[in-house]
């Protein structure tokens, strides 16, 4: 049997033939053609690109919606950013956070929960009984970056540098030579909290990783590029000026904690209990002459965060509960009580639940959760011309194509992944060609070259059905990820269409 076509080319396969070519060829000959083209279009599986498929509407509504995406990517560059710019947008729309609702929340009752002030969830109450399930869309908010080591300050040749250790995985030689923020929150002992954002308005001073010039880099550009800075080498460039009296030693450092002393009434002791992160100074921008594309830090995975809240919070009325999941430490496996693995989340489904089912009952709480579905709102890789080779291009996402629905993440003969059942990803295929809306699939790079993990293979312990998908990014985990914005845009749709039908 013959190889089919790549049917990812379908502009190849589709080229039509000149008027008067076709006029030459007797007709037996154009009906088998025509015969081979219906068939084509009966088997094949097609993949348009969405900006030759929208409609104009559609095309403005992306290039608007990407603005909205793009102040909300500057607001909220850590989990507890985005976790207080989500609270306010779900308090301005008025939902009621849970710990002050009502006992029993009716259907269009609308709440939320603020998990320690770095993850988030909230839900709008469904007509359905809540033992039918809730459709959740569940993405996550915290990105990878570097921070600060408990005792980070120390001065050397004059300069105040503080030292770090990086988060999730980054290239570190990406992180050198560029303007850096620091952003988070210092806990001092007697409790009292003091919120910290620098680099990131206009006439803030910015932070930086020094690199080496090239004319001494000889020894370091032989490193293997996973050493082309080592962690022990990311160490952030902060001050310069002495204190005033020469006779002290230490006078770099002591100017540098005098000025935190002052500005923030902080000091080395408090910045033990710390938790301040590094991040890219820049802000989100459009790319391209046409400006068809976003560049950011940290769109995995705010990018999906961003459309899942939009989604649930376009919602006033639906069947089934929806809820929107926003999870913290993703980036290093989802642990600890703020990452998907914690019990505070199940916390939160039971809580609606009970408020919803008129009392808690563990038996239909469980059944609640084995009738429930959920997308992981997470991004995926868009398929990269210039690195092809770590790519199967068939089973590849790319730019401009759609939401990737991906049935399994994971790595090495899909270890750690939550290989979603065949019954619902045709569940969710079948709502979205109702709906028109386009999708395509992909895996995370070819067999055994990587891999990667979601909070997916978390929430399907649970019981509930669960599927990976979300937006192609180019240079995932660098300081300046790429996605289309018609991606986003038709990847909110697709999470809208997902909450309101299966
Ligand atoms: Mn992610
Ligand atoms: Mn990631």
């Amino acid at each position: 049997m013959a190889t089919p076509k790549n049917p990812r080319t379908p502009k190849a396969a589709k080229a039509p033939k000149s008027p008067r070519t076709a006029a030459a060829k007797p007709d037996g000959k154009d009906a088998a053609k025509e015969a081979a083209k219906a068939l084509k279009e009966k088997l094949f599986k097609e993949y348009p690109n969405l900006w030759d498929v929208a409609s104009a509407d559609d095309r403005s509504a992306a290039f608007e919606f990407a603005e909205e995406y793009m102040k909300m990517l500057d607001l909220g560059k850590t989990e507890r950013e985005f976790t207080i710019a989500a609270v306010e947008t779900v308090e301005s729309l008025g939902y009621v956070d849970l710990e002050k609702a009502p006992k029993v929340l009716k259907p269009g009752a609308k709440v939320y929960r603020n998990l320690k002030g770095k993850a988030f969830l909230c839900a709008v109450v469904g007509r359905k009984p809540a033992t039918a399930g809730f459709n959740l869309l569940g993405a996550h908010i915290d990105s990878p970056r570097i921070d600060l080591k408990p005792v980070p300050v120390y001065e050397d040749a004059d300069m105040v540098f503080l030292k770090t250790h990086y988060y999730g995985g980054i290239k570190k030689y990406q992180w050198a030579s560029m303007p850096l923020s620091l952003h988070g929150v210092v806990v001092k002992a007697d409790g009292s909290k003091v919120a910290v954002s620098v680099g990131e308005k206009p006439g803030d001073p910015v932070f930086t990783i020094t690199d080496l010039l090239p004319h001494l880099g000889q020894e370091q550009m032989a490193r293997k590029a996973s050493e082309t800075l080592k962690g022990e080498e990311l160490n952030l460039l902060v001050a310069s000026l002495p204190y005033g009296d020469k006779d002290v030693s230490g006078r770099f450092r002591l100017a540098f904690l005098q000025l935190l002393d002052e500005r923030y009434g902080v000091t080395e002791r408090d910045l033990v209990s710390a938790e301040l992160e590094i991040v890219p100074a820049f802000q989100a921008r459009d790319v391209g002459f046409d400006r068809a594309m976003i560049g950011a830090y940290g769109q995995d995975d705010r990018v999906c965060a961003f459309a899942a809240l939009a989604a649930v919070t376009a919602e006033e009325k639906t069947d089934k509960t929806v809820v929107c999941v926003l999870s913290d430490k993703e980036e290093i496996g989802s642990e600890g009580n703020t990452g998907a693995q914690s019990r505070l989340y199940v916390n939160f489904l039971a809580d609606v639940f009970a408020r919803t089912n008129g009392g808690y009952d563990e038996i239909a709480f469980h059944r609640c959760l084995e009738n429930s579905k959920m997308l992981s709102a997470d991004v995926s890789v868009g398929y990269d011309p210039t690195f092809a080779s770590v790519s199967d291009p068939k089973n590849s996402a790319y730019m401009g194509k759609g939401i990737v629905l991906e049935k399994y993440t994971g790595h090495r003969g899909k270890s750690d992944a939550s290989d979603a059942n065949a019954e619902f990803f045709a569940e969710v295929i079948r709502a979205l060609d109702a709906a028109g809306i386009p999708w395509q699939t992909g895996e995370l790079g070819k067999v055994d070259f990587g891999g990667g993990g979601t909070i997916a293979k978390y929430m399907a312990n649970l019981g509930m059905e669960v599927l990976d998908c979300g937006v192609p990014v180019l240079s995932m985990h660098g300081p300046f990820e790429v996605t289309s914005k018609i991606d986003v845009y038709f990847t909110y749709l697709a999470y809208k269409r997902f909450i309101e039908a299966v």
